[in-house]
């Protein structure tokens, strides 16, 4: 577009060049500050509208606004669509050959940009930043800023150093956008951007059309295909999974079931990873199965489910995850499968990578976020959303905790016991063993270790006269490890110990109330790994 006229204002621009009626939640008041050069920080969940907050007052203001933004795959899309709508933009980062690069470069200096979309990398080069010094600039917008937040999912170390636009050009104002609403990742991006000044705009990130729910998980592959089957027999939805092998057997499988699945990982060469992503956008009723490493940027509006096999590390993560379901306002399901294996496998791979102690810390304490969700017998969304800092008044209706109330039950005598096999037996075993000690199980590997003559061996097959099966026992161990009474010992692969949390319990001076998973129905049982 051509050069701002005086009586343009961000609602005409809104109209004529974007064609929208009128400005969503708190756009208006972000684009009226930045135009009048304060600083902003922008929390919005996905799809929210973040992008003109930043856009129009880069056509308003003299100048080029530049856009910073990690995510090279999508600078592409963005210009084009700008493109279209005739505003001048374009993009720099590690894609473009020397010869485009400097015709941007050049554009950029004759000041014939609207907006300029550039990596970190590039935009912190002693070259750019001397461009940047000879043009006007319009504003800095700092997307995606959750990567200067070693908190955050998705840390970028060039991300710290964007802390120089403030100090090279104080009059710019600054713009950060993300949507990832945790508070510590929050106040990280204040701090490492010298945002205490500018303004703090945060959303809701309810998304009040998503049902999230969580299954027992037995065989996840078999749950999976019957949610599927049941309800979403024809629509376009995404599994994810932890591991690229249970995500090609995932797809092989469900595409023995008539299911048009495709699998997505790092490990796939990339015009697979290309074409399958095509289809899903492209086609209808696609499930694509995959690990994270798919649905960063994809803007699929009826995508009428997110399954997931493997539990998320981070609430944070299974928001943005469960998020691409749903973006048309139509009902969508967040649907998972948790049991006991995931945890070990998440604390595992936690303890065992090469992170320092405070990352690990970090790492340990977001999955204590994640397990707190999934055990809760409240409302989930109010969970969720109560990790992001934001209070739903009512419970939501549209969970399964609201749609089928949990049952609790005084289960101190049962985590006595539960405990106590644990301790019987050294401290030694997995959930699955300490199960059938418990049941008083005839298995030859109980007697080599003499496991059958411990005081707990057999006991639970009731608990004050009620029978309790194997099932019971595994959700009694998995509640107990959530809520950190018992610990997993990595180095005994997964073995089952008991943590300083115990102890009162185990002296009968505090209660635990757990909740009763509903029993599953024969057929779908099978033993949680361990
Ligand atoms: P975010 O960056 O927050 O994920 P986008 O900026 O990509 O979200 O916007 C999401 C979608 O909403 C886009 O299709 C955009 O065109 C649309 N949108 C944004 N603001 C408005 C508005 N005021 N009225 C109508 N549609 C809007
Ligand atoms: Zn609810």
């Amino acid at each position: 577009m051509t050069n701002a006229r005086m009586d343009e204002t961000p609602l005409r621009i809104l109209n004529r060049v974007f064609g929208f009626d009128r400005f969503r939640g708190a756009q208006a008041e972000i684009i009226d500050l930045v135009i009048d050069g304060g600083d902003a920080l922008v929390l919005m969940p996905t799809g929210g509208g973040k992008s003109l907050c930043y856009q129009i007052p880069a056509l308003l203001r003299p100048g080029t606004g530049i856009v910073v933004s990690p995510l090279i795959a999508l600078m592409q899309d963005q210009v084009d669509a700008l493109t279209q709508l005739g505003v001048r933009a374009a993009f720099l980062n590690s894609s473009l050959t020397p010869d485009k690069a400097r015709a941007v470069e050049q554009a950029l200096q004759a000041g014939s940009l609207d907006l300029l979309y550039v990596a970190p990398e590039r935009l912190l080069t002693e070259r750019f930043e001397d461009l940047l010094d000879r043009i006007p600039v319009a504003l800095f917008a700092i997307d995606e800023a959750h990567c200067v937040s070693q908190w955050g999912h998705d840390f970028r170390p060039e991300y710290i150093q964007l802390d120089r636009l403030h100090t090279r050009w104080p009059q710019v104002p600054r713009i950060a956008l993300t949507a990832t609403a945790d508070t510590p990742t929050r106040n990280e991006i204040v701090t490492r951007l010298s945002l205490g000044q500018a303004r703090q705009f945060v959303s809701s990130f309810d998304r009040p059309n998503i049902r999230y729910r969580i299954v027992e998980k037995a065989n996840p592959r078999q749950q999976l295909l019957a949610f599927l089957r049941r309800e979403h027999p024809e629509d376009a939805g995404i599994v994810y999974c932890l591991s690229r092998r249970r995500v090609e057997e995932t797809a092989t499988f469900l595409q023995d079931h008539d299911f048009p699945a495709l699998p997505y990982h790092a490990g796939l060469p990339a015009d697979t990873r290309r074409a399958h992503q095509a289809r899903f956008l492209r086609e209808e009723g696609v499930v694509m199965v995959a690990t994270i490493a798919f649905g960063m940027g994809i803007d699929k509006p009826d995508v009428r489910f997110v399954a997931h096999l493997d539990l998320p590390k981070s609430l944070e993560a299974y928001y943005q995850e469960t998020g691409r379901a749903g973006r048309d306002g139509q009902p969508a399901d967040a649907w998972m499968t948790y049991g006991i294996g995931d945890v070990v496998m998440l604390r595992r791979i936690i303890e065992d990578s090469d992170a320092d102690e405070q990352f690990k810390r970090i790492e340990l304490h977001k999955l204590d976020g994640m397990l707190g969700y999934c055990e809760t017998t409240e409302c989930r969304r109010q969970v969720m959303l109560n990790y992001f800092g934001e209070t739903l008044p009512k419970p939501c209706g549209n969970c399964d905790t609201c749609q089928e109330p949990v049952e609790t039950w005084d289960g101190t005598l049962a985590a006595q016991m539960a405990l106590s096999c644990i301790y019987r037996t050294g401290q030694r075993f997995g959930s699955a063993y300490l199960v059938d000690v418990l049941l008083g199980k005839s298995l030859e590997r109980i007697r080599r270790f003499g496991h059958d003559r411990v005081s707990t061996y057999g006991i639970g097959k009731a608990v004050e006269g009620k029978p309790m099966s194997a099932d019971q026992w595994r959700s009694v161990y998995r509640q107990l490890v959530a809520a950190g009474l018992i610990a997993v010992d990595m180095e005994g692969h997964g073995a089952l110990k008991l943590t300083e949390q115990s102890r009162p319990l185990l002296r009968g001076e505090r209660a635990i109330r757990l909740r009763r998973d509903p029993e599953r129905k024969s057929g779908t049982s099978s033993r949680t790994p361990v």
